[in-house]
């Protein structure tokens, strides 16, 4: 069987809306060709990881508080049931290759049983050995609407 990764075509948009091909965008980091060099860049991979299904990647891209209560079957369950619909990102952060810690805000939509929710997170991302990690996010909660 062909992993999401295969059916999604490099010519594709990736995921991530950055408005880039999938092949210039997240698809480097995903396949493990590249690290992120900002927070940013690694939330958006992140994002484009669960509308994969991706769970291999979405943990190896935690530590902290953030990956001792993650559950990698449930996580994978949950990102095959629900379909993702866009991710705005809020805030940024500092985009500071050099920084060693960053915060970054976003507000990710996704379909789960006809409902359209909205992710609206400010995650903390910290560097531990040259790479980036999401560490801890704090949710804004919103109510979902009927699809
Ligand atoms: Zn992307």
């Amino acid at each position: 069987m062909k992993s999401a990764k295969q059916l999604l075509g490099k010519n594709a948009q990736c995921p991530c809306c950055s408005a880039q091909i999938f092949s210039a965008c997240c698809y480097p980091l995903l396949s493990g060709t590249q690290l992120a060099e900002t927070a940013v860049q690694l939330m958006r991979s992140r994002y484009t990881a669960y509308s994969l299904a991706d769970i291999t990647y979405i943990q190896k891209t935690m530590s902290g508080p953030a990956a001792e209560g993650f559950d990698a079957a449930q996580a994978k369950q949950w990102a095959e049931l629900v379909k993702w619909c866009g991710l705005t990102i809020l805030d940024a952060g500092s985009q500071n290759k050099q920084a060693e810690e960053d915060q970054v805000e976003f507000a990710a939509k996704y379909v789960m049983n006809n409902l359209l929710h909205v992710l609206h997170e400010r995650s903390q991302f910290k560097k531990i050995n040259s790479q980036w990690f999401y560490f801890s996010g704090a949710i804004t909660p919103h109510q979902p609407i009927i699809y």
